[in-house]
């Protein structure tokens, strides 16, 4: 298939070299970084997409890709499909979808979760939004690039489904951490804490899967000094967008906005900037009530 890769940073990358080694013809743009191997160079967006029969955007946020969408769109052949692997807002996503639409093309969001380490492996999980003959169509790439992908429904689903699961994540994360850091006051071994919780009923992926507390549970960035993994600020961009899109759908979600706003001290005035987003257990142990 001829592809088009727009934005090619640590996601986009090994993304669009999978599609490549795959043995799909891939032509990427990137203002900033030069394309990886086995991808065509093009001169700039518009020139990338000329022919392409899937568009992929990997692109930092919704304001950008609304911009480079703008763009893209009168260049891209008729039929084509317009795919955004981003993590945006969900009104962004659905504009860009609509604008596609007028233009007699179709488009998907399709965020992903797995990383930098998924997107090298191949092993992502895609949740996506829009029609189903889009989905079908870009459906084999998917299975590329990663091991699973959820069609969640019409337009902006994707998105949707992103930021519902994060908001869960950095809550569950903060609950996480601070029972960790009560345990520890309370003079409870953080193994024997970690032994009964994974099996009890305030389990969690953020408990079992990735603990927090270093020595204790499968490896995780705590046992390699909080080094991302999946970074604090990340994890703030993901909150705040589930705040935009509870804002704009009169959703009450108060465990989010507090996730938010932790995350948000801890990115901008403390020294979780650059940390994993488990890096909330040493923050809560060396603090203090009130
Ligand atoms: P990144 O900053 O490494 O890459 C973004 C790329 O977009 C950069 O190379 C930048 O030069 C390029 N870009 C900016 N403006 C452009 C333009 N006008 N035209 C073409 N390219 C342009 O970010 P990333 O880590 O690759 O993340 C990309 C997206 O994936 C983000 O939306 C992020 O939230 C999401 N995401 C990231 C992770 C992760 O672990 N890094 C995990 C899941 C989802």
């Amino acid at each position: 298939m001829k592809i088009a890769f727009i934005g090619l940073g640590n996601m986009g990358a090994p993304m669009a070299a999978n599609l490549a080694a795959a043995g799909h013809e891939v032509t990427g743009f990137d203002p900033v970084t030069a394309p990886p191997e086995g991808v065509t160079a093009a001169a700039s967006g518009p020139a990338a997409v000329e022919g392409a029969e899937v568009v992929i955007t990997m692109l930092p946020n919704g304001a950008i890709l609304r911009d480079v969408a703008a763009g893209l769109i009168p260049a891209m052949a008729p039929g084509a499909v317009l795919c955004d692997c981003s993590t945006v807002d969900v009104d962004s996503a659905r504009a860009v979808s609509a604008q596609a639409e007028a233009a007699g093309l179709s488009a998907l969001d399709a965020p992903v979760s797995g990383g930098i380490g998924g997107a090298a492996a191949g092993t992502l999980t895609f949740m996506v939004g829009g029609p189903d003959p889009a989905f079908e169509r870009v459906k084999p790439l998917f299975d590329i690039m990663g091991q699973k992908a959820v069609h969640c429904g019409a337009a902006g689903a994707g998105q949707s489904a992103k930021i519902c699961n994060n908001m869960i994540l950095g809550v569950t994360m903060i609950a996480t951490c601070e029972a960790f850091a009560l345990a520890d006051k309370l003079g409870l071994d953080r193994q024997k804490m970690f032994d009964v919780v994974s099996t009890s009923s305030g389990y969690s992926w953020s408990m079992n899967a990735y603990c927090p507390a270093p020595g204790v549970g499968p490896k995780s960035p705590a046992d390699n000094g909080y080094k991302p993994g999946f970074a604090s600020e990340l994890m703030l961009k993901d909150l705040r967008l589930s705040q935009q899109a509870a804002q704009g759908s009169d959703a009450d979600t108060p465990m989010g906005a507090l996730a938010t706003m932790l995350y948000e001290t801890f990115v901008e005035q403390e020294d979780g900037r650059g940390t994993d987003f488990s890096a909330m257990l040493p923050r809560f142990e060396k603090r203090h009530r009130g």
